[in-house]
């Protein structure tokens, strides 16, 4: 049986397409994702699952805290892709950024606690598999109408209204699995924009459902070696494999 498509390489995907293909040659394709900072503040993020209900009062020394294990644990958990100068250097400004999101974050705690973070996820029968960010719980004390919602982590700033596409995609794509998890309708997802400290809830579309199931066709034939078109919009800016794609663009052309 193929394995299943991550929901990682959709995210790839919307990117664009073209990297998922030099990844699948085993090309490196996002080095810029992981900067010490963007680790740290996820890092100290996910630990926000650790607050029980009667702790979080003083939410500025609590992530203070969380950072500080934040430093010690991470060179352990990215031993290679990590220097410890560039680490100490990145603290620095993780402590500003949690100072300043402390109050935002306070507000934001019930919407994401209790939950349970990086959770696995497969289902052979959609051919997807994913590890989700957190699992958060809803619903009333006894269990009765008790639900399970996806949420997502990113580095980055909101829109202003609404969240990302890609962001929406990849959270139809964790309901699905979950549904299929706890056969149990999912409906809702939440993103976390760290870098603004604001939670942003969405509904889960059937359009959005249709859209991930397509792209994981399209990307199951990349992986066996089908060249994607170069979209117009991609980000070729920064990208590592620049000089690869434009190298198969040139030969594409003289055959075509
Ligand atoms: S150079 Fe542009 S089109 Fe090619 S893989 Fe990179 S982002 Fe995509």
């Amino acid at each position: 049986m193929a394995q299943p498509v991550r929901i990682s390489e959709i995210s790839l995907y919307l990117r664009c397409p073209r990297l998922l293909y030099f990844q699948a040659m085993g090309r490196r394709v996002h080095p810029e994702v992981e900067t010490p900072k963007n680790i740290l503040m996820r890092e100290v993020a996910l630990s926000l699952s650790e607050i029980g209900p009667e702790e979080g009062e003083d939410l500025g020394e609590w992530l203070r805290e969380a950072l500080e294990r934040a430093l010690v644990e991470v060179p352990a958990i990215y031993r290679e892709r990590i220097n410890p100068h560039d680490l100490q250097a990145a603290a620095e400004e993780v402590a500003a950024w949690a100072a300043e999101v402390a109050p935002k974050i306070q507000v934001s705690l019930r919407e994401i606690n209790p939950s349970t973070v990086e959770v696995e996820l497969r289902s052979d029968r959609l051919g997807l598999s994913g590890r989700v960010d957190r699992v958060v719980s809803r619903g009333a004390e006894d269990g009765s109408n008790h639900l399970r919602i996806p949420s997502i982590l990113r580095v980055d700033l909101p829109p202003e209204a609404g969240v990302w596409r890609s962001d929406r995609l990849r959270l139809a794509g964790y309901s699905m699995l979950l549904e299929e998890e706890l056969e149990a309708r999912v409906d809702r997802g939440l993103v976390e924009y760290l870098r603004s400290g604001e939670v942003r809830e969405v509904e889960i579309r059937p359009t959005d459902r249709r859209r991930v199931l397509r792209i994981r066709d399209r990307v199951r034939s990349i992986r066996e070696g089908k060249l994607p078109d170069r979209p117009r919009e991609a980000p070729c800016e920064r990208c590592p494999v620049l000089e690869s794609c434009e190298t198969r663009q040139t030969l594409a052309s003289k055959f075509f």
